[in-house]
């Protein structure tokens, strides 16, 4: 049966040296600051800003919340981030999505200072993926890259499978490990036969929000899994996109939801918040 990739673990001694990392700063008179901006009152939204405060703190990272009704215009959300772009004590801009429909997206995030850009999602951030530099890589597939780096599971050449193409998982995490040399397919709703390709995965990384999507017999022995999914279930229970118990008797290793790649996640934005103030010292 597989080992466990922990992010757990991996996020509690990572967030000790982002700590030791912040007090440098400190010292030298910059405490770092991330701006959380949060649109409307999505309760998933709500738990997701408050875990990145709450990791904030543990850091030593000042957070500065910035809770707006859902009915503000957006012009008036560009001139909080106008704001928040020019404030010396803020090193990272955050905008919590999904944004209410009255908001185009994409203008909020390409008003994001790219020195402040610490999700990643500005374009030039995108595009620095795209050529293999970016300043700050988006959160997720970051730390996914890590979670591999840490256990040694090295991807180049390796055949890598992403189940999901989206903006903000599946797209930058394809393009990342490309740039490590790795073999990608990238699988998303319209693809015929997933399990045609999944089971030429040496390596597969799931980012779909389907509970189960990946069963035993779609995958080989030996395979590395990684769970990005998280869905709530009837019960109130959190489960990722792929069979845990029946994959982890092929798998090598795998990881557990909740438990991975989820508090990953928000300590790579407190390592690009720690990093974007870091650069504004050189
Ligand atoms: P999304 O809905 O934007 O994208 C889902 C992608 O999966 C799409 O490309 C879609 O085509 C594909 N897909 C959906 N159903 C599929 C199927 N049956 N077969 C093949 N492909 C399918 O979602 P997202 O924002 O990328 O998030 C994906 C999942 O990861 C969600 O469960 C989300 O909650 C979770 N997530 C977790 C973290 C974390 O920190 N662990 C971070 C972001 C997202």
């Amino acid at each position: 049966t597989a080992k466990i990739l922990d992010g757990k673990w991996l996020s509690k001694s990572l967030r000790q040296k982002l700590r030791e990392r912040a007090a440098i700063l400190l010292e030298g008179g910059i405490q770092p600051g991330l701006a959380v901006v949060l649109l409307g009152d999505d309760p998933a939204s709500k738990v997701y800003v408050n875990n990145k405060v709450r990791a904030c703190e543990e850091c030593g990272v000042k957070s500065f919340r910035h809770a707006l009704p859902p009915n503000t215009t957006e012009k008036s959300v560009l001139s909080t981030i106008a704001a928040l772009n020019a404030d010396p004590e803020i090193h990272g801009i955050l905008v919590q999505t999904p944004l209410p429909s009255h908001i185009n997206m994409r203008r909020i995030l390409e008003s994001i200072s790219i020195d402040k850009d610490v999700d990643g999602f500005h374009l030039y951030n995108i595009g620095g993926l795209v050529v293999g530099n970016s300043i700050f890589p988006p959160c997720t597939p970051y730390g996914v890259q890590l979670l591999l780096e840490t256990a040694g599971i090295d991807v180049s050449g390796k055949n890598v499978v992403v189940v999901g193409a989206s903006n903000i998982v599946g797209k930058p995490m394809a393009l990342m490990l490309l740039q490590k040399e790795a073999t990608i397919t990238i699988c998303h709703i319209k693809t015929r036969d997933l399990a045609q390709h999944t089971i030429l995965a040496d390596i597969l990384i799931v980012a779909a929000g389907q509970p189960k999507l990946i069963v035993p017999q779609m995958v080989k022995r030996g395979v590395v899994v990684i769970d990005v999914g998280i869905n709530r279930m009837p019960d109130g229970s959190i489960v990722g996109d792929v069979d845990f118990d029946g994959v982890r008797k092929k798998a090598s290793w795998i990881t557990p939801v909740p438990g991975g790649v989820g508090p990953m996640t928000v300590t790579m934005l407190i390592e690009n918040t720690v990093h974007a103030a870091e650069r504004k010292k050189l």
